[in-house]
């Protein structure tokens, strides 16, 4: 029933609030006492002080209009206050203080709360939390407490709320007021300072608006920036008015106004050191993967070389250059099947120089090695088509595979060569000598039943007609069949 009564009276009051006349809004009886309602009637303005420089938090315009986020938190609070919100205007915040402090002035919409402060204001509780960090050029490492730099001079704002508490907490820091964040942050710049202490929002919007783009927020303190409305110690119902209004105004709107006014990214410590241990690690990858590539792409540069010249070494000959015995037993194999494939002819024109016992006899032994130097030097200027293969097939006998050439050019062409080298004379060491081959070849399309060692046979049996012929001659191996259209002295 009293309650009852109480609230016929709050809305009583309200209704004769809106009567008045005044910018004041309908009073919400259920947020406000009776005795609030009355308090707010006698006063039928609420005045109110800033700081006219401290943006994002609050301002001054050129027209003298409150602007930052105070202002919008003041914009909600008259819309829940049932009377007017007149700002004072004031030179700066110690002003603000003093105006507040000597009651021309009601409350301060943002205002920290210190122990020195405490004596003429009464707090609400705090709505607004802003955490509080050092600025420095980008070269300084990240920061985790004031301990590591009390030698430096840090730069602070005069005035600053937690001045008193950084004294009492870091009693040996070097701490040097100044009047703006600009002027602090100019002479963090300029490397006098270390860094610039303050809250996050007042840091980065002033390195926003002045560019300073080689400043950075390089480390977060311990304690934030409480922020309370601060109103007049004598006048303890407007401190609870302002408590329940400020606690009405949702945690969407707050939301809003921060997302307005506390763009701020900062550099966190995991960031700073990984992006270095991250350059290190690559720097040293790089490094190793390009002395590996180096390393491994030499080792196989010698490694080719030396396997080309194993090669060369397992195939030829060492004196005359061409293929060795070994190498052309691998391949005769091959060219005799490929020929009864494909019914190619093939010549085996086995070469023994004639007399050659008695060149080395008379001419000397190093003479009879440029005999064969020469001879096989006129055998590869003479069999040069990629089909053709030239052997040292043993002390002073040659033999030539040849592929494709039909037995009438072939016959040509060895009966040219025998020629050719009676004709060359062999010179070495002032000595001059004439010699000469014999040649038994092998020189058809091959029957299926031939195998190597038959074609061997065949070849030798004919250079043995040659050499009883006389030497310095060919004979080729009578053909197999009768239709086989090849040449028999
Ligand atoms: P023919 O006309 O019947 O083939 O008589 P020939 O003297 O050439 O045959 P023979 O088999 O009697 O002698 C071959 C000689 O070839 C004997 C050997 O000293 C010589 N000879 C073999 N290999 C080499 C070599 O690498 N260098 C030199 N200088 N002589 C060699
Ligand atoms: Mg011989
Ligand atoms: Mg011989």
């Amino acid at each position: 029933m009293v309650k009852g009564c109480g609230l016929i009276l709050s809305m009583l009051v309200a209704i004769a609030l809106l009567s008045a006349g005044s910018q004041a809004q309908q009073p919400d009886a259920l947020l406000f006492t009776a005795e609030e309602i009355a308090y707010l009637k006698q006063k039928q303005q609420l005045r109110y002080c800033i700081d006219p420089n401290w943006l994002p938090f609050e301002a001054l315009d050129a027209q003298q209009k409150h602007i930052g986020m105070s202002a919008d938190y003041v914009t909600l609070l008259s819309r829940l206050l049932p009377i007017k919100l007149q700002l004072v205007p004031s030179k700066d915040w110690s002003d603000s203080l003093s105006l507040v402090a000597t009651q021309k002035c009601d409350f301060l919409p943002l205002a920290m709360r210190t122990p020195s402060r405490d004596t003429f204001l009464l707090f609400t509780k705090p709505y607004l939390s802003i955490p509080s960090v050092i600025a420095t050029t980008l070269d300084k490492p990240y920061l985790e407490d004031l301990h590591q730099v009390v030698t430096m001079p840090i730069g602070i704002r005069r005035g600053f709320g937690f001045i008193e508490l950084y004294h009492a907490q870091y009693p040996d820091l070097q701490i040097i007021p100044y009047d703006s964040y600009e002027e602090g942050l100019l002479q963090v710049q300029s490397g006098l300072l270390y860094g610039f202490l303050g809250n996050m929002g007042s840091i980065s919007f002033s390195l926003q608006q002045n560019k300073m783009t080689n400043l950075k927020i390089s480390g977060r303190l311990t304690g934030d920036s409480e922020m309370s409305i601060g109103s007049r110690i004598d006048e303890p119902l407007l401190s609870s008015i302002l408590q329940k209004a400020i606690l009405r105004i949702d945690a969407n709107a707050r939301q809003q106004i921060n997302n307005q006014w506390l763009k701020v990214q900062f550099e966190h410590k995991v960031d700073y050191r990984l992006w270095w241990l991250l350059v290190t690690v690559v720097l040293v990858l790089s490094m190793l993967g390009c002395w590996f590539y180096l390393k491994t792409s030499t080792l196989n540069r010698a490694l080719r070389l030396a396997n080309s010249e194993l090669e060369q070494l397992s195939q030829h000959d060492p004196l005359t250059g061409l293929y060795n015995r070994q190498y052309f037993d691998s391949k005769l194999q091959q060219a005799l099947a490929l020929c009864q494939r494909q019914q190619l002819p093939l010549t085996l024109a086995m070469m023994d120089l004639d007399n050659f016992k008695q060149v080395n006899d008379e001419c000397g032994h190093l003479f009879g090695d440029q005999c064969l130097r020469h001879f096989a030097a006129l055998c590869l200027q003479n069999f040069q088509r990629p089909q053709d293969m030239l052997v040292r097939y043993g002390g002073e006998e040659f033999i030539l595979i040849s592929v494709g050439t039909p037995a009438p050019d072939m016959k040509k062409l060895l009966e040219a060569f025998v020629g050719k080298f009676a004709a060359d004379a062999v010179e070495w060491s002032g000595q001059q000598r004439f010699c000469t081959i014999s040649i038994g070849a092998y020189c058809q399309v091959p029957p299926l039943t031939l195998d190597v060692k038959q074609l061997l046979q065949l070849a030798d049996e004919a250079l043995y007609v040659a050499k009883n012929r006389g030497r310095d001659q060919l004979h080729l191996v009578a053909p197999a069949s009768p239709e086989t259209n090849a040449e028999q002295p």
